[in-house]
């Protein structure tokens, strides 16, 4: 890979190698000037400082409890406002018969449990369904509820995002996923039908779990009606609280899916961000996260399995999981498989790498090299 000594991407590449953090500019000069080659040169050297050839996965489970949600977003195909006949809420029992079922074939060792924003369960709901899901399954970890979930049960309860966690915990959540970040900025959320100050509730309650000592994900959604400095905004602001708590285990950035969304009907956006799109994405949240935030998790699941293994040579050395049960993305009108962690470990060896299952909590359990 030839770099030009008059290539500011030296400077870029001198400050990241050193641990020194990106502005604004740079990152935006990255998204919208720099060769993608070159991203992912620069990217693939700080990873390999990092984890070097090895790549997690984990056996998991997405389960939506519900798809009543009184949030609405535009880009979501997923949500029922209760009246429709495809409207569902599932009861603890039912989740809990529904992840044994998977556990006994698949051994599940992360369960990622979130659904709409449906205005009628209370705490209640979800502290009786953590614990049954204990109870039954006591090897696996909670990766609960997204912010609006958790913000809007402290608000139907009459009490603080704090306490609620707390009782969350205590009745078996573990960790938080990092849905609903999207992009941070306000103008950005007032396109996609997000309240607006949700970006910064977003912030708030990964900040009070992450004082708690609860871990939590990130996450990025692109490609849709935003800018590189949005999302250079985006990724600094995860970077500032990152260096508070170091409460992010990983960091994922999606592409928008548009179909069945408003925002494909109402031609804002028409069509889905490219593979390149995709890479450029991973490389650039390398560069810029880096060792602060190590575990960049590629998005295989929207992708597939050739975009993933392109993903871990452009910075990402997180597998995701194998994901069953999963149902906001065919809401879109995409299909998705699900992956036997066969697949996944062929996948990974096939491009070079060790392949390593972890746990929720990214801890090693087996090495397969
Ligand atoms: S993205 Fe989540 S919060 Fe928004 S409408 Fe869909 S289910 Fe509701």
């Amino acid at each position: 890979m030839m770099i030009n000594v008059q290539d500011p991407m030296i400077d870029i590449m001198q400050k990241a190698r050193k641990g020194d953090e990106l502005n604004r500019d740079e990152i935006a000069y990255m998204y919208n000037e720099v060769d993608i080659k070159k991203l992912g040169y620069v990217a693939r050297i700080l990873t390999d400082h990092i984890t070097g050839r090895q790549v997690s996965f984990v056996s998991n489970m997405i389960l939506n409890y519900t798809n009543i949600c009184n949030v609405r977003c535009n880009f979501c195909a997923f949500y029922r406002t209760g009246k429709e006949d495809d409207s569902y809420t599932m009861t603890a029992d039912q989740v809990v018969e529904r992840l044994k079922q998977f556990d006994s074939l698949y051994g599940i060792k992360q369960l990622l449990i979130q659904g709409g924003v449906n205005p009628d369960l209370p705490l209640e709901y979800y502290t009786d369904m953590f614990r049954k899901i204990k109870e039954n399954v006591p090897g696996v970890g909670i990766n609960g509820l997204s912010t609006s979930e958790i913000s809007f049960i402290a608000r139907k309860e009459k009490t603080s995002v704090k306490d609620v966690l707390i009782s969350l915990r205590e009745s078996g959540l573990e960790t938080i996923p990092g849905a609903g970040a999207e992009i941070f900025s306000s103008d950005v959320r007032k396109v996609l039908g997000r309240p607006l100050n949700s970006g910064q509730q977003w912030l708030d309650v990964m900040e009070t779990a992450h004082s708690l000592g609860i871990r939590t994900s990130a996450t990025m959604m692109f490609g849709h009606v935003e800018n590189a400095y949005h999302r250079a905004d985006h990724l600094l602001a995860l970077l500032k609280l990152q260096k508070k708590y170091n409460g992010f285990l990983s960091f994922t950035p999606w592409n928008f899916e548009p179909g069945n969304t408003k925002l494909e009907k109402e031609g804002l956006v028409t069509r889905r961000v490219g593979g390149e799109e995709v890479l450029r994405n991973i490389a650039i949240s390398r560069i810029v996260l880096n060792q602060r935030l190590p575990i960049i998790q590629s998005s295989w699941l929207t992708n597939g399995v050739e975009m993933g293994q392109m993903s871990i040579y452009f910075g990402a050395n997180d597998w995701g999981g194998t994901i069953y049960d999963e149902k906001v993305i065919p809401a879109t009108g995409k299909m998705v498989g699900n992956l036997r962690k066969e697949t996944i470990i062929r996948a990974l060896k096939g491009i070079g790498m060790f392949p390593v299952e972890r746990d929720n909590r990214y801890q090693i359990i087996k090495s397969y090299v």
